[in-house]
């Protein structure tokens, strides 16, 4: 499994906001936020994309949106609405090789996105 960057956060090796965490998923701030509310969903297991989320990742994927919908409405966000984005590879400005569901609140959300 290769080091990235949030695995060193899940590891706690280097320092993060976490905000959510149960066994399976955790939520930190966006060092760079783009909406007052910009929280990281990732898996604590290593996938590196979304191209490589297999049958066998079924169970985390739904994790990661229930930690997504319990934390939305803790914020009390869920009404309001949010946006949850996951860029992939080079197109999708994908940085951070480990997945990660951004979860935007807290204002009006625009589109395209660009
Ligand atoms: P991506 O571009 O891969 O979809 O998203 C990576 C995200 O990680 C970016 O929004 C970026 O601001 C965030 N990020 C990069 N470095 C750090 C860091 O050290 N700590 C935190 N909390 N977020 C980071």
């Amino acid at each position: 499994m290769s080091e990235t960057l949030f695995s060193k956060i899940i590891d706690r090796s280097i320092p993060a906001e976490i905000v959510y965490e149960d066994e399976h998923i955790l939520g930190f701030n966006d060092i760079n936020p783009q909406a007052p509310v910009h929280v990281l969903f990732i898996p604590k297991i290593a996938i590196a994309t979304h191209n490589d989320i297999k049958p066998e990742h079924d169970q985390v994927i739904a994790q990661l949106h229930h930690a997504i919908n319990i934390y939305a409405k803790e914020i009390g966000e869920d009404e309001n609405g949010y946006r949850i984005v996951m860029n992939c590879n080079a197109n999708g400005q994908q940085t951070v090789f480990h997945i990660h569901m951004h979860f935007l609140a807290g204002r009006q959300m625009l589109w395209p996105p660009g």
